[in-house]
């Protein structure tokens, strides 16, 4: 299996190349050159598997190039009972309304991107080893990725990360997360400005190619192709789970659907990579917040980013986007994989940056994303978050978080006789207090094995807004 770059100008590189990468050389994101495909037979082979040995099944598919035997150990280390708290590693709950969570926040930083991020920093450490090279991480982070990075890459061999966060705008949970890592490869770094000063400085020193080429730097964001199909292995869990109930005659006609609270299109695209194999899925139901441009795309095929200055600050605030990063990668599909018409598209949006802002327009495509796609979408604002987690803690006693209740106010809207929906739980209503407070009157349960992490010393370095003493920070501890 090789992957390709969704505009063309990428010769065909294998998965553990692609990992080490950000933006493909000519601008695109990596894709598969044919999505593996899965039959019923295959799935009920996996039936009985435990979580890491359907992730190594799973991730086999597009991992090729590690040996079978390396792609388990790493599962194992990744999907472990240290990292994840839940026996199933991704335990399902049914909630009212015919409603499921799928549970992927039982890891180290109570919120999803542990369970690609835990993966990633095992294939990176595997592909470093085997190029002899290493790599330093300079990320810039409002609280949520920062910490699932540091919590995947603390300790690993040849891996540095430096994480720019905006000193005393971080939650105290936040804080006493990354800043009580005492791994020596964890650099956290309290810039004096907003998220947006320490994005600034990021783009200065991986702008700066000699600097960037000469202490090895790289980032793990939301655009990595690892994250992507490491995520593709929960939906695969999450049918076969929903199905064990059904009669083996009847399961190859067994669909689900999947409501899945969106920000960069990363979670709800491996869903679609999944869909795509051929997993039975009739409907993904991407849930926007009160920053709905994939909601607007998804309703009239018209795509316009937003500016920064015109992102709202919501109450589920990891949802808070205005440029959906991977969307490039399902519009590849919507035309058919036609890597000039898909460059076209994105200059539209470039070139009308000045002034204008840009937009394209897929309108006469629209029928398809539901018919061909199976992709439908809705938005839900703070008045719908605190109605329905109080509604699901009224009807089931179980507290949900903010991003997950937008999923659910979504899902709702797209229920269908016959199919269950199943909701992607994207967090833990530990990690947003106030809004939970607000909902139900009582303060959410700290889960019993972060108790005591707010008394922990705390290990930062504050800085000023200025790219030459980073600079000198990195030079000093990478040499
Ligand atoms: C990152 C995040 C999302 C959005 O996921 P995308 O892959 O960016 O669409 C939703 N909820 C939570 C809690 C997150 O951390």
């Amino acid at each position: 299996m090789k992957y390709i770059s969704t505009r063309g100008g990428m010769d065909p590189a294998p998965y553990s190349e692609t990992l080490l990468e950000g933006l493909a050389p000519d601008g695109g994101l990596a894709v598969p050159e044919r999505l593996p495909s899965v039959d019923a037979a295959q799935l009920e082979a996996w039936r009985g598997l435990d979580y890491p040995a359907l992730a190594t099944e799973v991730l086999g598919l597009f991992a090729t190039d590690i040996p079978r035997d390396e792609l388990a150990r790493m599962c194992r280390a990744a999907y472990s009972h240290e990292n994840f708290v839940a026996d199933a590693i991704v335990p399902l709950t049914a909630i009212d309304g015919g409603l499921t969570l799928v549970g992927l926040s039982e890891g180290p930083t109570l919120a999803f991107k542990d369970m690609a991020m835990q993966f990633l920093g095992q294939a990176l450490e595997y592909a470093l080893a085997r190029r002899g090279d290493t790599l330093s991480i300079l990320g810039a982070t409002s609280g949520d990725t920062g910490s699932a990075a540091e919590y995947a890459l603390r300790g690993k061999d040849g891996i540095t990360v430096y994480m720019l966060s905006p000193q005393g705008r971080m939650s105290a949970f936040q804080r006493a997360q990354m800043y009580s890592l005492t791994d020596e490869n964890i650099h956290n770094i309290a810039i004096a400005g907003v998220f947006d000063d320490c994005q600034n400085l990021v783009k200065e020193l991986s702008g700066d190619l000699g600097f960037k080429r000469a202490h090895r730097l790289g980032t793990v964001n939301s655009i990595n192709l690892g994250r992507i199909t490491a995520q593709v292995v929960y939906y695969f869990w999450a049918w076969l789970r929903a199905s064990d109930e059904i009669a083996e005659v009847d399961r190859g006609r067994f669909q689900v659907s999947f409501a899945v609270p969106s920000g960069n299109f990363g979670n709800i695209l491996s869903g679609h990579f999944a869909r795509r194999m051929g997993l039975p899925i009739r409907r993904l139901v991407l849930a926007a917040n009160e920053n709905n441009v994939l909601d607007d795309f998804f309703r009239t095929g018209i795509y316009r980013p937003r500016s920064a200055a015109d992102t709202h600050a919501t109450s589920s605030p990891s949802m808070d986007i205005s440029k959906a990063s991977n969307l490039e990668r399902f519009v590849y599909d919507l035309v058919g994989g036609d890597p000039e018409r898909l460059a076209a598209l994105w200059r539209e949006l470039d070139t009308r940056d000045e002034g204008a802002a840009g937009f394209f327009d897929l309108s006469a495509e629209l029928p398809r994303f539901a018919s061909e796609f199976g992709l439908v979408s809705g938005t839900s604002t703070h008045t719908d978050r605190v109605a329905t987690i109080r509604a699901v803690h009224e009807a089931t006693g179980v507290t949900i978080d903010p991003h997950t209740a937008d999923g659910v106010k979504v899902a709702r809207e797209w229920v269908e006789p016959g199919v269950p929906m199943l909701v992607l739980e994207t967090a833990k209503p530990a990690k947003f207090p106030e809004i939970v407070r607000e909902a139900t009157g009582e303060e959410p349960a700290m889960p019993a094995h972060l108790a005591g992490l707010l008394e922990l010393p705390q290990h930062v370095t504050e800085m000023a807004d200025d790219a030459a003493r980073l600079r000198a920070y990195i030079e000093r501890v990478s040499g």
